[in-house]
C-alpha cells in the first residue's frame, strides 16, 4: 500500500537544535541567550538579565533601537533543547521520513549552522553517541528485517563531499567527479562508488574512513572549521516476492547532509585561495538557501525553484521538493559568544518555514 506523496511545496519541516555550552561558555560574562520554552517555541535574548547586557559591546547590527532589549520568539516544527538525547533527535527527525523513502519517496536531511555549533554531532556523532546516520541506518535494517518476507531489498551507501563547487567521492577518493541528469535514475554522479555494508557498525567504520578524506583547512576563525558540505546517501531498492505479479522494483534515495558552516566569509580573515573556496562555499549554501526559500514560498504560489545554481542543488535536485520530504536541522549555540550566529542561524530557519 504506498502512502499518498506529501503536498508539493510544503515538504520542508524545520528544526533546531541547541548544543550544551562549551566549558568556555560557561566562564566570565559569558551567558545563555536562548531559553527553550516548549517543544515548538525557542526564545533568542541577547540581554537577559544576569548577563553583562554587552549592547555597547556587541551591539546587534539587525536590530532596531526600539527593539532593544526585547527577546525575540522563534516557532518551529521542532525545537531540542541542550539536553535532547541523539535518539531523541532522531526519533523526531529521520525516523519519520524512513516510511517516505520505503514508499518510493526520495528525502533528505540537512544540519546547517555556524561552525562548531553542532552540525557534525547531529549527523555523524561520536562513538559513545552515533549520530542521526548511523540511527538512519540501523532502523532502516531492522525495517527490511521486519518485512523480508514480503520484500526483497538492496541497500547501497555513498559518501562525497562538495568542496570548493567540485563533487569529491569520500569513500574511493579520486579526482573531481561530474554530475549528469538521467531521465531514467535522476541525478547520477559519474564514477561515484557505491558500497554495502553489512551491519550498521560496519557502516560507522566506513564513515569514520570518510571523514579522514574530507578537506579541512584551518582559518583564522576556528582551527577545525569544515568547509566542505558532506552528502551521505542511502539508496534502497525494492521488489515484491510474489512471484507471477509484474515486478515492481522501487528505487528510493535518503540524502544525509552535514553542511559546511554559514558564519558570514568576512569572519574568518580570508583571502587568497581560502577567499575564493569562501565564495564558492557561499554559492552552493546560497543556491540551497535560494531553493528552500523558493519551496516556502512555493507554497502560496507558483514560483522557479533554482536548483542549476550550485554544485549542491543540482546534486540534490532530486532529493528536495517536489514529492520529497525535507527535513532542515538549525544547530545552535546557546551562549552570548556566539549571539550573531545563532541569530542568523535562527533567522534563515524560521525563513526555511
Ligand atoms: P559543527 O560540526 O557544527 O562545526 P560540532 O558538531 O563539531 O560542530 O560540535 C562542536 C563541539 O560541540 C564538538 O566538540 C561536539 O562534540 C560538541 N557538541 C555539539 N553538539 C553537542 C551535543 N548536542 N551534546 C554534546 N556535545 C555537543
Ligand atoms: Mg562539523
Amino acid at each position: 500500500v504506498a502512502m499518498d506523496p506529501p503536498a508539493e511545496g510544503g515538504t520542508v519541516a524545520v528544526m533546531v537544535r541547541v548544543r550544551p555550552p562549551a566549558p568556555n561558555e560557561r566562564e566570565g560574562a559569558a551567558h545563555s541567550v536562548l531559553h527553550v520554552v516548549d517543544q515548538h517555541i525557542l526564545v533568542f535574548d541577547p540581554d537577559e538579565p544576569g548577563g553583562p547586557h554587552g549592547t555597547a559591546l556587541h551591539p546587534l547590527p539587525t536590530r532596531g533601537s526600539k527593539q532593544r532589549g526585547k527577546d525575540i520568539k522563534f516557532v518551529f516544527d521542532r525545537v531540542f533543547g541542550e539536553g535532547a538525547t541523539q535518539q531523541e533527535v532522531f526519533q523526531h527527525t529521520t525516523r519519520d521520513v524512513l516510511d517516505g523513502v520505503l514508499n518510493g519517496y526520495n528525502c533528505s536531511v540537512f544540519a546547517y549552522g555556524a561552525t562548531g555549533a553542532g552540525k557534525t554531532y547531529t549527523m555523524l556523532g561520536s562513538e559513545q553517541s552515533p549520530g542521526i546516520m548511523y540511527l538512519t541506518m540501523a532502523e532502516l535494517y531492522r525495517r527490511i528485517e521486519a518485512r523480508k518476507d514480503e520484500k526483497s531489498c538492496e541497500v547501497l551507501v555513498s559518501y562525497q563531499e562538495v568542496y570548493n563547487e567540485q563533487i569529491h567521492d569520500l569513500l574511493e577518493p579520486k579526482g573531481p567527479l561530474a554530475i549528469r541528469e538521467d531521465p531514467e535514475k535522476g541525478v547520477v554522479v559519474q564514477g561515484l562508488s557505491f558500497h554495502q555494508p553489512r551491519s550498521a557498525e560496519q557502516l560507522l567504520e566506513m564513515l569514520a574512513n570518510g571523514n579522514k578524506n574530507r578537506t579541512q583547512h584551518p582559518t583564522d576563525a576556528n582551527a577545525t572549521s569544515s568547509r566542505s558540505h558532506a552528502v551521505f546517501q542511502i539508496y534502497v531498492k525494492q521488489q515484491d516476492r510474489v512471484v507471477g505479479l509484474a515486478q515492481d522494483l522501487q528505487v528510493a534515495k535518503m540524502s544525509l547532509i552535514d553542511l559546511a558552516g554559514s558564519e558570514r566569509a568576512s569572519v574568518s580573515k580570508t583571502k587568497g585561495e581560502r577567499l575564493r573556496e569562501g565564495a564558492n562555499i557561499n554559492r552552493s549554501l546560497l543556491a540551497l538557501i535560494n531553493v528552500i526559500n523558493a519551496l516556502a514560498d512555493a507554497k502560496s504560489k507558483k514560483t522557479h525553484i533554482p536548483y542549476r545554481d550550485s554544485k549542491l542543488t543540482r546534486l540534490l535536485k532530486d532529493s528536495i521538493g517536489g514529492n520529497c520530504r525535507t527535513i532542515m536541522i538549525a544547530a545552535v549555540s546557546p551562549s552570548s559568544l556566539a549571539y550573531e550566529d545563532t541569530y542568523n542561524t535562527l533567522k534563515y530557519a524560521n525563513r526555511a518555514k
